[in-house]
């Protein structure tokens, strides 16, 4: 794929920039939050004027435990809403884990919400255990809303459950994504009774406007970037399948044409969700990151097949819709502080560095590419990387197992001994969790401080 180089040339150009880091905006960000669930906590304050004995602290601790439950669930949208701004600048892997960290909080603190107000009233009620059950399924057929967040309240429970670890694991990208889109009906169901039997917001019309434009402008930022500017994207650029390529047994190229593709806005290191308008994929979007530098005319992704989405990508024919959302992510030329660069990769990891290590802007000697893959057999792309390195007189390596079966030693030793001036190096590294996690304490033990190495994770 001659041509990309070509491209390549024309994208260093473009992005050959005073090299300055974006900072990242996680303190502003957190300050935020905490800002909004003190807010949230003065609600309640204001409303509570005093708390008389154990039973009163019991639904008091609901009534709080409650409001900050309906504060995260619109964080928890929020992260959902693919704003630019965040994806860009924190990262959509950074962005999915606080997504996921969040919704854990909400949903323990949904559940103590449940426990404390059945359990205060009841209390208060001078009733038993069995009487508890009765009372609460008569508030939730008698009381406004409630039914509706009993069904809210069930679908979190299950988008928790499937978003353990474990099971995560095992289940196809597909029916995870599916189901965790449910949160939008989950929210919508609880939020409701929010306003109709919430104490806080039934006798007070300001923090009842607070409430609904918190919701509001989650919900707009949702419908703007998830919905309007994706139909936007796909009508401007009309994107089709071009060809399809074997790089190496169960890794293939996808090579997309389109409309003024470089009106995208995509820089090499980030990725789109693609959704292919062939028999059996119209209902799947996956995420996969550019394998190349993005032409005037055509995208190029490179997919290793390990379930039905991606081994499907091998059947594509020329002239297949292709649906796409993004660009998104943060591991482009912008986080680097320095002139030197190393790229580290493992295994299919190597798409974004490929379309880094043609574009990083440099001199030679300045940009390193060490690509690990179990055998040279697997070093998808490697054709290409040659080519590269011997254009802008970068440097490759790689990292293979020995014939018995061995790993390679990517130690900080190791790492030192190559790359003798490592420590003053940015470091951009994308590869399997255990890889990653390993290259980054060699790189820390060879003198690497952590602001200085991006890694992206394809874990989702
Ligand atoms: C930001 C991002 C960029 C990515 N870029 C690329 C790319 O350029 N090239 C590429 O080949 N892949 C890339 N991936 C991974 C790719 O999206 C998944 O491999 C693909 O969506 C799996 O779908 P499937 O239907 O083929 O497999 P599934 O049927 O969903 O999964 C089969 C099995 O693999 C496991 N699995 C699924 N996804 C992953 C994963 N990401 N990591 C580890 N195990 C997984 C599942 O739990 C399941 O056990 C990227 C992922 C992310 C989040």
């Amino acid at each position: 794929m001659t041509s990309t180089l070509a491209g390549g040339r024309a994208a260093r150009r473009q992005t050959m920039r005073r090299i300055r880091p974006r900072r990242s905006p996680a303190v502003p960000l957190l300050l935020a939050v905490g800002a909004g669930a003190a807010a949230v906590l003065w609600l309640w304050w204001g409303n509570t004027p005093s708390i008389g004995d154990d039973t009163g602290r019991i639904i008091n601790a609901g009534r709080i435990t409650g409001l900050l439950a309906g504060y995260l669930m619109a964080l928890v949208v929020l992260q959902m809403a693919r704003v630019p701004a965040l994806e860009r600048r924190v990262g959509s892997d950074r962005v999915a884990r606080w997504h996921a960290m969040t919704g854990r909080y909400t949903l323990c603190l949904v559940l103590a919400h449940v426990v404390l107000i059945m359990w205060g009233h009841a209390r208060r009620a001078g009733l038993g255990l069995a009487d508890i059950v009765r009372q609460t399924t008569d508030s939730l057929t008698q009381l406004p809303d409630l039914g509706k967040a009993a069904t809210g309240t069930a679908l979190l429970v299950l988008i928790g459950l499937v978003s353990i670890g474990g099971v995560r694991r095992r289940m196809p990208y597909d029916t995870w994504y599916h189901v965790h889109l449910m949160t939008y009906a989950a929210v919508f169901l609880t939020f409701w009774h929010q306003i109709s039997t919430g104490n806080d917001f039934a006798v007070r019309p300001l923090a009842k406007t607070f409430w609904y434009g918190l919701y509001g402008v989650v919900s707009a930022l949702v419908i703007w970037f998830r919905v309007l500017t994706p139909i936007r994207l796909n009508l401007r650029h009309r994107m089709r399948v071009e060809a399809v390529v074997e790089e190496t047994p169960g890794i293939v190229s996808v090579l997309i044409g389109g409309r003024r593709l470089h009106r995208i806005g995509a820089e090499a290191g980030q990725f789109f969700r693609w959704r292919f308008l062939a028999p059996g994929m119209r209902f799947s979007s996956h995420p996969y990151s550019l394998s190349a530098a993005p032409r005037p005319d055509l995208l190029r992704i490179t997919v290793k097949a390990i379930g039905d989405h991606s081994a499907g990508l091998r059947g594509l024919r020329p002239g297949t819709r292709v649906w796409a959302e993004g660009p998104y992510g943060a591991l482009t030329a912008s986080r680097r502080s320095r002139g030197k660069v190393l790229l580290v990769a493992g295994g299919v990891g190597i798409t974004p560095m490929r379309a880094l290590f043609e574009t990083l802007p440099g001199a030679a000697g300045d940009i390193t590419l060490l690509y690990r893959a179990t055998t040279t057999q697997d070093l998808a792309l490697w054709d290409e990387l040659s080519a590269i390195a011997d254009e802008r007189g970068a440097r490759l390596m790689y990292a293979v197992n020995s014939p018995d079966g061995a790993r390679p030693d990517i130690s900080a030793e190791t790492l030192q001994r190559k790359i003798p001036d490592i420590d003053r190096h940015d470091v951009f590294l994308c590869g399997p969790p255990g890889f990653a996690q390993a290259v980054y304490e060699a790189l820390r033990g060879a003198g690497v401080p952590a602001r200085r190495i991006h890694h992206e994770s394809f874990a989702m």
